[in-house]
């Protein structure tokens, strides 16, 4: 029998519909895994990823001093621990290797369309066409997007960037053809990754220069490493190591996750302290005023680092916070009039966040634009599902959970429910499920509300905010995401 004609069987003897095809769009580490659930639900699925490898941001971010904030345990599949992680917070390269080993693993490789960037998606006749750049189509009943949300480079137009004779290029397209070592070195940007980048970079350059528009606060952390011994003892004792990341969860949910979500929380005030404490490390009263932010701690996403601040204290570091008037060949002029003469100028000026699946063309039932319904700003109901876009899924899409947590957690608790709606299919109780747009505006009604109580929106501009200034994120708190993805509530779905 042809694929197309197999036919699933409910598990109470009715019969369902065809075997259903699902298109997972992106090979990032959400790509991975929603391949990988789908897989051990023999649910057949085409993975397509425009860039030449799995890895997603792990593969796109290569930049020195690269790591995660996150503990490397916690940021794992619950279903492929890794006891091998050399210290509580990993490197990018090795978080890469994670990514690739599970996904060679798992068989999602031999699944995968590399070089394959789809760039238009229509729903029509109960089913998703989809068309790639390079001419391949198909059509799949089911589609998850897993296209991540720091992935479009956002690069300012600085006037005369064009005119400078050394390099320049954006954190996440590091050229590694350029020399760093006795170099010039100018980083424009204070985010997570310039403190990375300060941190590396320091120690290698000439001289090197943080253009800073504005101020960070800055959580110490210790990268502690593991000893062979520890590492043994979670190779041998599964249960040690999942005891581990149960401390290490609570520790970051019970601290920063209600922090950031109650402005007036005392654990937002106890991790202030601690921000506040490192800060008065920096001997420098001139540097220390010039590194103090003018808003509340956690406004911002926290840098998390305990070298940033020795970094660039360094004699050969200079923190610059005269505005950026233009580049010049030589290097940047600042508004006072000095030329920070430079070989290699990078650009740690983040992401555009709102860009989502974009530019890939989403067109859903009855010819509606994916592009029209989120004009104001991308939206989904829990952050999963739009309306009228039926079978049409996303993992860590619009307003789901940010902020220095496990992403990876965030994302197998998307796809365990997604997979109940696919399982819905599957059984054959229905063909076509999607939020109901009363849904989608209660809970998006919801979401802003419940964001007046947040930090982020205490005095700052952050990628965390919209357009119209409200957080892009989960602004209740991370029990609530929990129980929420937990089960769906068939009433907050139109099936067809
Ligand atoms: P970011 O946090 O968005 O920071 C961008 C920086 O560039 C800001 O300091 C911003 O200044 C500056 N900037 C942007 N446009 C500018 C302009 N025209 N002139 C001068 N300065 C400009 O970007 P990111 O550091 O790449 O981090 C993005 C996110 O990636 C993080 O928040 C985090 O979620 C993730 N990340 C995570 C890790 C990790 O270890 N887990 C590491 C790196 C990144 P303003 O503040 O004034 O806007």
């Amino acid at each position: 029998m042809a694929e197309s004609e197999q036919h699933r069987t409910g598990p109470d003897g009715r019969r369902g519909r065809p075997l259903l095809r699902v298109a997972v769009i992106g090979a990032g580490m959400a790509g991975i895994l929603a391949a990988i659930k789908l897989q051990d639900r023999g649910i057949e699925c085409d993975v397509f990823e425009k860039g030449d490898s799995v890895g997603g941001t792990w593969r796109e971010n290569t930049y020195p001093g690269l790591a995660c904030d996150v503990s490397a345990h916690w940021y794992t599949y619950t279903f492929a621990r890794n006891p091998e992680w050399d210290s509580l917070m990993a490197e990018g390269k090795d978080i890469r290797a994670y990514f690739e080993r599970v996904a060679r693993d798992f068989g999602v490789l031999e699944r995968t369309r590399f070089n394959s960037e789809v760039t238009q998606l229509r729903y029509r006749e109960g089913a998703w066409d989809l068309k790639c750049a390079d001419g391949h189509e198909g059509r799949y009943d089911f589609v998850i997007a897993a296209t991540g949300v720091l992935h479009h480079v956002n690069v300012p137009r600085f006037e005369g960037i064009e005119t400078f004779e050394g390099a320049v290029f954006h954190s996440a397209r590091w050229d590694h053809g350029v020399a760093l070592d006795g170099k010039r070195i100018g980083v424009i940007g204070t985010g997570s990754t310039a403190a990375q980048l300060a941190s590396a970079l320091v120690p290698r350059a000439e001289r090197f220069d943080l253009f800073q528009r504005t101020a960070q606060w800055v959580l110490p952390r210790d990268n502690v490493p593991y000893s062979e011994e520890e590492k043994a003892r979670f190779r041998e004792d599964p249960e040690a190591l999942e005891q581990l990341i149960a401390e290490l969860r609570a520790k970051t949910l019970e601290g920063y996750a209600t922090a950031v979500i109650d402005a007036d929380s005392p654990e937002l005030a106890a991790i202030a302290r601690i921000c506040h404490e490192n800060l008065e490390t920096v001997k420098d009263p001139e540097l220390r005023r010039k590194l103090t932010p003018d808003y509340r701690v956690g406004c911002k996403r926290l840098v998390i680092s305990s070298t940033f601040y020795d970094a660039i204290q360094q004699p050969n570091a200079e923190l610059v916070t005269s505005p950026i008037q233009r580049i010049e060949p030589e290097g940047v002029r600042t508004a006072d009039g000095v030329l920070h003469d430079l070989d290699v100028l990078v650009l740690a000026t983040g992401f555009l966040v709102d860009r989502f699946i974009r530019p890939t063309r989403v067109i859903g039932r009855d010819g509606i634009d994916l592009d029209e319904v989120w004009a104001d700003g991308p939206l989904a109901y829990l952050s999963m599902s739009v309306a009228d876009f039926p079978n049409f899924f996303l993992l860590n899409g619009p307003n789901s959970p940010v902020g220095n947590f496990s992403l990876v957690e965030v994302a197998q608790h998307q796809i365990e429910y997604i997979m109940q709606l696919v399982e819905g299919i599957c059984r054959g109780d229905y063909s076509e499920v999607s939020a109901t747009p009363g849904a989608m505006r209660r809970f998006e009604a919801e979401r802003c509300e419940a964001a007046r109580k947040t930090i982020w929106v205490t005095g700052c501009d952050s990628w965390y905010l919209d357009k119209n200034g409200v957080p892009a994120s989960w602004t209740f708190s991370y029990d609530r995401f929990v129980d929420e993805t937990a089960a769906p509530r068939m009433e907050d779905f139109e099936v067809r």
